[in-house]
């Protein structure tokens, strides 16, 4: 069985996973705006032609992934880019840096509203406004369908050549579309974690996307909430700790997580072959990072 260099079996801490590096996965070659979850959602759009479209417009956290890829993709076709946010932390205003310094650098117009349910607003004000393309937070969107589609179809047709007997997949969610559209294109079980919101939050955006119960990926949780954007010394340790023993790096906003979820999950299921999902999202590390240093004197 020839392995693919973004197939990487790992062990860790007792246990053996398989991790799919789709953070390897490149939409165009050495573009650094769409790697892994991203390059998926935006599969659509950036392969297409829109010849109506002059405006893109979408919302979301001025420090989002998706902030910088949409900037991006804008950029390339030549479009302008409306990104709404409810709040720009002062700092961050003051000294832009991350993935809002990225996107304002791409040309993006990142504009406050004031409006109690942004997402309504926004759909509203791109829907009254012609030749418009309008992306909904974090690509929870039928337009990311195609990208994720053919993911699955990777993951099906590997899994199929190993042999697999047992597979399950484990990914980390924000609004749940990847893992989404992974199940509903895969015959085998998908298992995700809620890292933006609850689990109900989480299960509330499978329905938005679509309404079958049954098709719906398994939510895993841990007993202990936790708060997206915020720092854990247990998610840097274990971030750290896979990076020594795999020398992957993962992400450090979702992987951490994922991973803890997951590892819960191996204990009491040893006969699943399971697979997880690096999404990417190296490029926000750095500014993770930096703000772990600065809370150094917390982790004593
Ligand atoms: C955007 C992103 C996610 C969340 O994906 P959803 O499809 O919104 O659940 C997870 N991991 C990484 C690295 C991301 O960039």
């Amino acid at each position: 069985m020839g392995l693919r260099p973004q197939i990487q079996p790992i062990q860790f801490k007792g246990f053996g996973y398989v991790v799919w590096r789709d953070d390897l996965y490149e939409l165009i070659p050495g573009e650094k705006a769409f790697g892994g979850n991203k390059a998926r959602k935006l599969y659509h759009y950036v392969m297409n032609d829109f010849p109506d479209i002059t405006t893109l417009v979408s919302y979301g956290s001025p420090q989002s992934n998706m902030l910088f890829s949409l900037s991006r993709l804008a950029q390339i076709k030549g479009w302008e880019f409306e990104f709404f946010v409810d709040h720009v932390p002062q700092n961050l205003f003051e000294k832009p840096r991350g993935n809002y310094a990225l996107a304002l650098q791409n040309g993006a117009k990142i504009k406050k509203v004031n409006a109690n349910r942004i997402q309504s607003w926004v759909e509203e004000y791109a829907a009254s406004k012609p030749h418009t393309l309008y992306i909904p937070e974090g690509g929870r969107h039928a337009g990311s369908e195609p990208g994720i589609a053919m993911l699955a179809r990777d993951l099906e047709h590997w899994v199929e050549i190993a042999g697999l007997a047992n597979p399950q997949l484990m990914l980390a969610s924000g609004t749940g579309t990847m893992a989404y559209y992974l199940q509903k294109h895969m015959s085998f079980d998908v298992m995700t974690c809620p890292c933006v919101g609850s689990a109900d939050y989480l299960r509330d955006q499978f329905f938005e996307l679509g309404p079958s119960e049954k098709a719906h990926p398994l939510v895993l949780e841990t007993t202990r909430k936790y708060h997206f954007g915020k720092l854990y010394p247990e998610f840097l340790q274990l971030w750290q700790e896979l990076k020594k023993a795999t020398e992957i790096e993962f992400d450090l906003l979702y992987d951490p997580l994922g991973w803890l979820c997951m590892m819960d999950f191996a204990k009491t299921n040893p006969d699943v072959d399971l697979i997880y999902l690096h999404q990417g999202g190296q490029l926000g590390n750095q500014t993770m990072l930096e703000r772990y240093q600065r809370r150094a004197e917390y982790f004593q």
